[in-house]
């Protein structure tokens, strides 16, 4: 989100322009509202460079790179100054690494090299190397690719454990995507940190974690196999989706591919932190993760268990609102007897 206000105030003669709108949802990082704005002011041939960059950043954002590659179009027909290079490249790369054209990604970077960009979108560009691997810190890592992932091994991890973590990792691939089904536009690139605390200061992220819509997982040598990949395939089931925090860790955590009892890790964590779990829900940030994601991925299950298909509508819309409509007035029901369990 902080580099969304650099990217901003780069650009603060769009709040200048016509489209008071666009420039709002974009600096309140509301994507979908831009794209719906930019639909209904139909902007696709507006003559400005900056409203066909923040377009096209927004539909990087939601992981529709199909149309952020027709206004980087726009972009580069408008681009003038070094700066409106830079940043140009900055969300082609993004768009080129999230339909896997690693080609057109290096030419990116070999173009980002010979502009002087600014000192916000250097960062930017240092940033999204770092993410997706094409940092220079990267150089002498191990590559390993299978059928559904390519692999990223810190130099430092045995060929016994990177063997390991390959086999058990495409096994998960392949055991998740059996149940969700779901169509990735591009091979997920899993990165292997040979750390097993939390802090990752090259990334300056807490591992692991996952940006769905480029397919890049950052994880720790320990993680289970699936959490990270779930939360890949489960975006990818329809791109279109509404998340929150509660339903997408407890995904995260339902098909770990650990074989251990979820319901009884969650009923121990409840024991020592009874909550409200719609409150919870709502309120997404109340709760820390070390009670939040054992309770989700338990109850994430109990639903899976419930009703498949009503599940598969959850994954698509996560908010409370939507499992309202989704499960009606069972819904209250399901956590009363989720709750009652954990209490027994
Ligand atoms: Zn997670």
């Amino acid at each position: 989100m902080k580099n969304l206000l650099f990217l901003f105030i780069m650009l603060p003669s769009i709040m200048f322009s016509q489209n008071n709108a666009l420039a709002e949802a974009f600096k309140n990082g509301e994507f979908k509202k831009v794209i719906e704005i930019s639909n209904i002011e139909n902007l696709r041939n507006a003559d400005d460079f900056e409203t066909h960059l923040i377009i096209a950043k927004s539909y990087n954002e939601v992981g529709d790179f199909k149309q952020a590659a027709e206004f980087l179009k726009q972009c580069e027909r408008l681009m003038k100054s070094e700066w409106e290079k830079s940043w140009t490249l900055v969300e082609s790369i993004k768009t080129n690494f999230g339909t896997g054209n690693i080609e057109a990604v290096r030419q990116n970077f070999a173009d980002a090299k010979k502009v002087k960009g600014t000192k916000n979108s250097e960062k930017a560009l240092r940033e999204i190397a770092l993410l997706i691997g094409f940092d220079e810190l990267y150089d002498n890592w191990k590559i390993k690719v299978t059928e559904n992932i390519i692999f990223h091994f810190d130099n430092s991890i045995s060929d016994a454990d990177v063997e390991k973590v390959v086999t058990t990792r495409q096994k998960a691939f392949n055991e998740i995507n059996r149940i969700f089904n779901s169509n990735l536009p591009k091979k997920i690139d899993f990165f292997v940190w040979n750390q097993k605390e939390n802090y990752n200061p090259y990334l300056k992220s807490s591992l692991g974690f996952t940006r769905p819509t480029l397919c890049v997982s950052h994880n720790r040598i320990n993680q289970t196999p699936g959490h990270e990949l779930a939360h890949n395939i489960s975006f990818w089931r329809n791109r279109e989706n509404r998340r929150t925090k509660f339903i997408n860790e407890g995904i995260g955590v339902c098909f770990d591919q650990q074989k251990n009892n979820k319901f009884e890790i969650a009923k121990a964590a409840y024991k020592t932190h009874p909550m409200n779990l719609i409150d919870v829900w709502k309120k997404q940030t109340d709760l820390g993760n070390e009670i939040l994601y054992p309770i989700s991925g338990a109850f994430v299950e109990f639903l899976f268990n419930y009703d498949k298909a009503k599940f598969f509508a959850l994954v698509e819309n996560q908010t409370y609102q939507d499992a309202e409509v989704i499960y009606g007035s069972q819904l209250v029901n399901l956590i009363n007897e989720f709750i009652r369990n954990l209490n027994e």
